[in-house]
Protein backbone atom coordinates (compact mmCIF):
# COMPACT_ATOMS: atom_id res chain seq x y z
CA UNK A 1 0.00 0.00 0.00
CA UNK A 2 1.35 3.43 -1.23
CA UNK A 3 1.74 6.45 1.48
CA UNK A 4 -0.34 8.39 -0.99
CA UNK A 5 -3.48 5.98 -1.32
CA UNK A 6 -6.14 5.86 1.40
CA UNK A 7 -6.55 2.84 3.37
CA UNK A 8 -9.30 0.80 2.36
CA UNK A 9 -10.97 -1.25 5.04
CA UNK A 10 -13.83 -4.11 4.72
CA UNK A 11 -16.41 -4.22 7.49
CA UNK A 12 -18.45 -7.28 7.60
CA UNK A 13 -21.70 -7.23 9.97
CA UNK A 14 -23.06 -3.74 10.45
CA UNK A 15 -25.48 -4.34 13.04
CA UNK A 16 -25.95 -2.27 16.91
CA UNK A 17 -21.90 -1.99 16.77
CA UNK A 18 -20.54 -2.35 13.52
CA UNK A 19 -22.61 0.80 11.63
CA UNK A 20 -21.59 2.88 14.29
CA UNK A 21 -17.77 1.46 14.18
CA UNK A 22 -17.88 1.13 9.79
CA UNK A 23 -19.32 5.07 10.58
CA UNK A 24 -16.20 6.51 12.70
CA UNK A 25 -13.63 4.59 10.34
CA UNK A 26 -15.44 6.46 7.19
CA UNK A 27 -15.07 9.80 10.02
CA UNK A 28 -11.65 9.13 10.18
CA UNK A 29 -10.71 8.98 6.40
CA UNK A 30 -10.71 5.71 5.80
CA UNK A 31 -12.64 3.88 2.96
CA UNK A 32 -15.03 1.77 4.18
CA UNK A 33 -16.70 -1.06 2.42
CA UNK A 34 -19.23 -2.94 4.06
CA UNK A 35 -21.32 -5.61 4.11
CA UNK A 36 -24.62 -7.17 5.78
CA UNK A 37 -27.50 -9.46 4.35
CA UNK A 38 -29.96 -6.45 6.22
CA UNK A 39 -30.38 -3.78 3.11
CA UNK A 40 -31.19 -0.98 5.69
CA UNK A 41 -27.71 -1.79 6.91
CA UNK A 42 -25.78 -1.48 4.15
CA UNK A 43 -27.76 2.12 2.90
CA UNK A 44 -26.90 3.11 6.33
CA UNK A 45 -23.00 2.96 5.60
CA UNK A 46 -23.66 4.69 2.13
CA UNK A 47 -25.53 7.47 3.99
CA UNK A 48 -22.62 7.55 6.16
CA UNK A 49 -19.69 8.05 3.24
CA UNK A 50 -19.16 4.51 3.13
CA UNK A 51 -19.66 1.54 0.35
CA UNK A 52 -21.75 -1.20 0.25
CA UNK A 53 -21.14 -4.42 -1.43
CA UNK A 54 -23.50 -7.05 -2.41
CA UNK A 55 -20.92 -10.13 -1.08
CA UNK A 56 -18.63 -10.26 1.58
CA UNK A 57 -16.15 -11.25 -1.29
CA UNK A 58 -16.45 -7.89 -3.13
CA UNK A 59 -16.40 -6.12 0.14
CA UNK A 60 -12.72 -7.70 1.13
CA UNK A 61 -11.74 -7.78 -2.64
CA UNK A 62 -8.83 -5.18 -2.26
CA UNK A 63 -9.65 -4.24 1.19
CA UNK A 64 -6.18 -3.48 3.47
CA UNK A 65 -7.82 -4.68 6.30
CA UNK A 66 -10.75 -6.86 6.66
CA UNK A 67 -12.99 -5.99 10.30
CA UNK A 68 -15.46 -8.76 11.28
CA UNK A 69 -18.22 -7.65 13.80
CA UNK A 70 -20.96 -10.71 13.89
CA UNK A 71 -23.19 -12.25 16.09
CA UNK A 72 -21.33 -15.05 16.89
CA UNK A 73 -18.37 -17.92 15.93
CA UNK A 74 -20.24 -19.64 14.24
CA UNK A 75 -21.30 -16.47 12.01
CA UNK A 76 -17.29 -15.66 12.11
CA UNK A 77 -16.53 -19.19 10.35
CA UNK A 78 -19.70 -19.47 8.17
CA UNK A 79 -17.86 -16.28 6.51
CA UNK A 80 -14.29 -17.37 6.75
CA UNK A 81 -14.98 -20.90 5.46
CA UNK A 82 -15.04 -20.05 2.03
CA UNK A 83 -12.35 -20.55 -0.40
CA UNK A 84 -13.13 -17.86 -2.52
CA UNK A 85 -13.19 -15.42 0.16
CA UNK A 86 -9.67 -16.27 1.36
CA UNK A 87 -8.47 -16.40 -2.24
CA UNK A 88 -9.75 -13.01 -2.66
CA UNK A 89 -7.57 -11.42 0.40
CA UNK A 90 -4.78 -9.05 0.10
CA UNK A 91 -1.73 -10.89 0.66
CA UNK A 92 0.04 -10.94 3.96
CA UNK A 93 -2.95 -8.89 5.34
CA UNK A 94 -4.76 -9.23 8.74
CA UNK A 95 -8.39 -10.07 9.23
CA UNK A 96 -9.81 -8.33 13.05
CA UNK A 97 -12.60 -10.37 14.22
CA UNK A 98 -13.67 -7.06 16.78
CA UNK A 99 -17.03 -9.91 17.24
CA UNK A 100 -17.29 -11.69 21.40
CA UNK A 101 -16.41 -15.13 19.52
CA UNK A 102 -14.95 -18.13 21.45
CA UNK A 103 -11.24 -18.66 21.88
CA UNK A 104 -10.85 -21.86 20.99
CA UNK A 105 -12.40 -21.57 17.38
CA UNK A 106 -10.06 -18.20 17.01
CA UNK A 107 -7.35 -20.34 17.38
CA UNK A 108 -8.51 -23.13 14.55
CA UNK A 109 -9.39 -20.41 12.47
CA UNK A 110 -6.10 -18.67 12.86
CA UNK A 111 -4.26 -21.58 12.06
CA UNK A 112 -6.06 -21.86 8.66
CA UNK A 113 -5.19 -18.54 7.82
CA UNK A 114 -1.70 -18.32 8.79
CA UNK A 115 -1.28 -21.40 6.40
CA UNK A 116 -2.70 -18.90 3.90
CA UNK A 117 -0.27 -16.13 4.98
CA UNK A 118 -2.95 -14.47 6.43
CA UNK A 119 -3.38 -13.51 10.17
CA UNK A 120 -6.33 -13.24 12.38
CA UNK A 121 -6.26 -10.64 15.13
CA UNK A 122 -9.31 -10.90 17.78
CA UNK A 123 -10.19 -7.50 19.19
CA UNK A 124 -13.47 -7.93 20.65
CA UNK A 125 -14.59 -5.00 22.53
CA UNK A 126 -16.42 -3.67 25.59
CA UNK A 127 -18.39 -0.22 26.02
CA UNK A 128 -21.58 -0.95 24.48
CA UNK A 129 -23.40 1.22 22.08
CA UNK A 130 -22.27 4.56 23.32
CA UNK A 131 -18.74 3.35 23.10
CA UNK A 132 -19.00 2.49 19.66
CA UNK A 133 -20.23 5.92 19.07
CA UNK A 134 -18.08 7.91 20.37
CA UNK A 135 -15.00 5.73 19.80
CA UNK A 136 -14.04 4.74 23.54
CA UNK A 137 -14.56 1.10 23.83
CA UNK A 138 -12.43 -1.12 25.33
CA UNK A 139 -10.53 -3.20 23.09
CA UNK A 140 -9.36 -6.58 23.77
CA UNK A 141 -6.44 -7.94 21.92
CA UNK A 142 -5.13 -11.05 21.41
CA UNK A 143 -2.40 -12.23 18.52
CA UNK A 144 1.05 -11.50 17.96
CA UNK A 145 2.74 -8.00 18.54
CA UNK A 146 3.83 -7.36 15.12
CA UNK A 147 0.10 -8.30 14.01
CA UNK A 148 -1.23 -5.85 16.86
CA UNK A 149 1.15 -2.92 15.59
CA UNK A 150 0.02 -2.95 12.35
CA UNK A 151 -3.57 -2.71 13.19
CA UNK A 152 -3.84 -0.06 15.89
CA UNK A 153 -3.84 2.67 13.52
CA UNK A 154 -7.57 1.32 12.18
CA UNK A 155 -8.29 0.30 15.66
CA UNK A 156 -7.38 4.00 16.96
CA UNK A 157 -10.54 5.59 15.87
CA UNK A 158 -12.79 3.22 18.11
CA UNK A 159 -11.23 3.18 21.14
CA UNK A 160 -8.02 1.85 23.93
CA UNK A 161 -6.14 -1.06 22.48
CA UNK A 162 -5.32 -3.35 25.21
CA UNK A 163 -3.14 -6.06 24.03
CA UNK A 164 -3.84 -8.67 26.43
CA UNK A 165 -1.81 -11.78 24.52
CA UNK A 166 -1.41 -14.38 22.06
CA UNK A 167 -4.10 -15.36 19.39
CA UNK A 168 -7.71 -15.96 21.38
CA UNK A 169 -6.80 -14.28 24.87
CA UNK A 170 -8.73 -11.04 23.57
CA UNK A 171 -11.70 -13.47 23.23
CA UNK A 172 -10.94 -15.30 26.15
CA UNK A 173 -10.63 -11.64 28.33
CA UNK A 174 -13.99 -10.65 26.98
CA UNK A 175 -16.23 -13.27 27.75
CA UNK A 176 -15.18 -13.03 31.01
CA UNK A 177 -15.35 -9.87 31.15
CA UNK A 178 -19.35 -10.54 30.29
CA UNK A 179 -19.87 -12.87 32.73
CA UNK A 180 -18.45 -10.76 35.62
CA UNK A 181 -20.90 -7.71 33.86
CA UNK A 182 -23.83 -10.40 33.69
CA UNK A 183 -23.22 -11.33 37.19
CA UNK A 184 -23.12 -8.14 38.57
CA UNK A 185 -26.67 -7.20 37.20
CA UNK A 186 -28.01 -9.78 38.24
CA UNK A 187 -26.66 -9.81 41.96
CA UNK A 188 -27.61 -6.19 41.94
CA UNK A 189 -31.72 -6.42 40.43
CA UNK A 190 -32.04 -8.99 43.19
CA UNK A 191 -30.45 -6.79 45.60
CA UNK A 192 -32.83 -4.04 44.21
CA UNK A 193 -35.81 -6.12 44.00
CA UNK A 194 -35.22 -7.12 47.87
CA UNK A 195 -35.06 -2.74 48.47
CA UNK A 196 -38.25 -2.43 46.74
CA UNK A 197 -40.21 -4.74 47.96
CA UNK A 198 -39.56 -3.56 51.52
CA UNK A 199 -40.30 -0.17 50.49
CA UNK A 200 -37.17 2.22 49.67
CA UNK A 201 -37.44 4.11 46.15
CA UNK A 202 -34.95 1.89 44.07
CA UNK A 203 -33.58 5.04 42.62
CA UNK A 204 -32.82 5.95 45.88
CA UNK A 205 -31.12 2.19 46.22
CA UNK A 206 -29.15 3.09 43.29
CA UNK A 207 -28.19 6.18 44.29
CA UNK A 208 -26.81 5.32 47.80
CA UNK A 209 -25.02 1.95 46.43
CA UNK A 210 -23.02 4.14 43.54
CA UNK A 211 -21.75 5.98 46.93
CA UNK A 212 -21.01 2.39 48.41
CA UNK A 213 -19.13 -0.39 47.89
CA UNK A 214 -21.49 -2.48 46.18
CA UNK A 215 -21.28 -0.51 43.44
CA UNK A 216 -20.71 -1.72 39.69
CA UNK A 217 -21.40 -0.83 35.79
CA UNK A 218 -24.35 -2.31 36.52
CA UNK A 219 -25.58 -0.11 39.56
CA UNK A 220 -23.25 3.12 37.73
CA UNK A 221 -24.98 2.62 33.95
CA UNK A 222 -27.49 0.23 33.60
CA UNK A 223 -29.65 1.11 36.50
CA UNK A 224 -29.75 4.58 35.67
CA UNK A 225 -30.08 4.54 32.32
CA UNK A 226 -32.10 1.86 31.34
CA UNK A 227 -33.44 0.37 33.97
CA UNK A 228 -34.42 3.26 36.05
CA UNK A 229 -36.37 4.54 33.59
CA UNK A 230 -37.82 1.41 32.23
CA UNK A 231 -36.60 1.66 28.61
CA UNK A 232 -34.57 -1.36 28.65
CA UNK A 233 -32.66 -0.17 25.52
CA UNK A 234 -29.28 -0.53 26.56
CA UNK A 235 -28.82 -1.98 22.52
CA UNK A 236 -27.02 -5.45 23.85
CA UNK A 237 -29.33 -8.25 23.34
CA UNK A 238 -30.00 -10.07 26.51
CA UNK A 239 -29.19 -13.73 23.40
CA UNK A 240 -26.11 -12.23 23.31
CA UNK A 241 -24.82 -12.00 26.53
CA UNK A 242 -25.95 -15.30 27.49
CA UNK A 243 -23.51 -16.66 24.43
CA UNK A 244 -20.75 -14.57 26.39
CA UNK A 245 -21.27 -16.07 29.52
CA UNK A 246 -21.37 -19.79 27.86
CA UNK A 247 -18.11 -19.05 26.59
CA UNK A 248 -16.64 -17.89 29.84
CA UNK A 249 -18.10 -20.96 31.75
CA UNK A 250 -16.97 -23.37 28.59
CA UNK A 251 -13.46 -21.92 29.00
CA UNK A 252 -13.18 -22.06 32.67
CA UNK A 253 -14.35 -25.68 32.44
CA UNK A 254 -12.09 -26.17 29.53
CA UNK A 255 -8.87 -24.96 31.71
CA UNK A 256 -10.00 -26.64 35.03
CA UNK A 257 -10.60 -23.33 37.19
CA UNK A 258 -13.72 -23.01 39.27
CA UNK A 259 -17.24 -21.71 37.89
CA UNK A 260 -19.38 -22.27 40.77
CA UNK A 261 -20.86 -18.83 40.52
CA UNK A 262 -20.76 -18.37 36.80
CA UNK A 263 -22.71 -21.51 36.04
CA UNK A 264 -25.53 -20.42 38.64
CA UNK A 265 -25.81 -17.10 36.95
CA UNK A 266 -25.68 -18.88 33.43
CA UNK A 267 -28.52 -21.40 34.69
CA UNK A 268 -30.53 -18.10 35.45
CA UNK A 269 -30.12 -16.19 32.12
CA UNK A 270 -30.97 -19.17 30.58
CA UNK A 271 -34.07 -19.39 32.05
CA UNK A 272 -34.49 -15.48 31.85
CA UNK A 273 -34.00 -16.14 27.84
CA UNK A 274 -36.55 -18.92 27.54
CA UNK A 275 -39.12 -16.64 29.27
CA UNK A 276 -38.52 -13.84 27.02
CA UNK A 277 -39.16 -12.70 23.70
CA UNK A 278 -35.91 -13.65 21.62
CA UNK A 279 -34.94 -9.82 20.98
CA UNK A 280 -35.23 -9.08 24.78
CA UNK A 281 -32.28 -6.46 26.14
CA UNK A 282 -29.58 -7.21 28.50
CA UNK A 283 -31.24 -5.23 30.82
CA UNK A 284 -34.78 -6.82 30.69
CA UNK A 285 -32.82 -9.69 33.18
CA UNK A 286 -34.01 -7.13 36.14
CA UNK A 287 -37.71 -6.81 35.57
CA UNK A 288 -37.70 -10.77 35.36
CA UNK A 289 -35.69 -10.69 38.20
CA UNK A 290 -38.89 -8.60 39.69
CA UNK A 291 -41.11 -10.23 38.14
CA UNK A 292 -44.54 -11.55 40.31
CA UNK A 293 -43.43 -14.86 42.15
CA UNK A 294 -46.50 -17.09 40.43
CA UNK A 295 -45.57 -16.18 37.04
P1 LIG B 1 -26.28 -7.28 15.90
O1 LIG B 1 -27.10 -8.52 15.89
O2 LIG B 1 -26.95 -5.97 16.06
O3 LIG B 1 -25.38 -7.20 14.57
C1 LIG B 1 -24.84 -8.30 13.92
C2 LIG B 1 -24.94 -8.04 12.42
O4 LIG B 1 -24.33 -9.11 11.72
C3 LIG B 1 -26.38 -7.95 11.92
O5 LIG B 1 -26.58 -6.73 11.23
C4 LIG B 1 -26.51 -9.14 10.99
O6 LIG B 1 -27.37 -8.90 9.87
C5 LIG B 1 -25.07 -9.31 10.54
N1 LIG B 1 -24.80 -10.62 9.98
C6 LIG B 1 -25.32 -11.83 10.35
N2 LIG B 1 -24.82 -12.80 9.56
C7 LIG B 1 -23.95 -12.19 8.69
C8 LIG B 1 -23.13 -12.65 7.64
N3 LIG B 1 -23.05 -13.95 7.33
N4 LIG B 1 -22.37 -11.76 6.97
C9 LIG B 1 -22.41 -10.44 7.30
N5 LIG B 1 -23.19 -9.94 8.28
C10 LIG B 1 -23.94 -10.82 8.96
O7 LIG B 1 -25.19 -7.52 17.04
P2 LIG B 1 -24.30 -6.41 17.78
O8 LIG B 1 -24.99 -5.98 19.02
O9 LIG B 1 -23.81 -5.42 16.79
O10 LIG B 1 -23.07 -7.34 18.24
C11 LIG B 1 -22.07 -7.78 17.32
C12 LIG B 1 -21.00 -8.50 18.13
O11 LIG B 1 -20.45 -7.60 19.09
C13 LIG B 1 -21.53 -9.70 18.93
O12 LIG B 1 -20.55 -10.70 18.97
C14 LIG B 1 -21.77 -9.10 20.31
O13 LIG B 1 -21.71 -10.10 21.32
C15 LIG B 1 -20.65 -8.09 20.39
N6 LIG B 1 -20.86 -6.91 21.26
C16 LIG B 1 -22.04 -6.23 21.27
C17 LIG B 1 -22.18 -5.11 22.09
C18 LIG B 1 -23.47 -4.30 22.16
O14 LIG B 1 -23.59 -3.46 23.07
N7 LIG B 1 -24.44 -4.49 21.27
C19 LIG B 1 -21.11 -4.68 22.89
C20 LIG B 1 -19.90 -5.38 22.81
C21 LIG B 1 -19.79 -6.49 22.00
Amino acid sequence: MSEQSTDRIAFIGLGTMGSRMSRRLVEAGFEVIGFDPVEAARADLVAAGGRAAATPTEAITGADYVILMLPSSLVVESVLDDAALLDALKPGIAVIDMSSSEPESTRKLSGALTERKLTLVDAPVSGGVRGAETGTLTIMAGGPDEAITAVRPILAPLGTVRHVGGTGAGHAVKAINNLLAATNLLAAAEGVAAGRRFGVDPSVIIETINTASGRSAATQLKFPQNILPATYDSGFALALMLKDMRIATDLARSVGAPATLGEQAVELWSRAAADLDPAADQTDIARWVDRPRNS
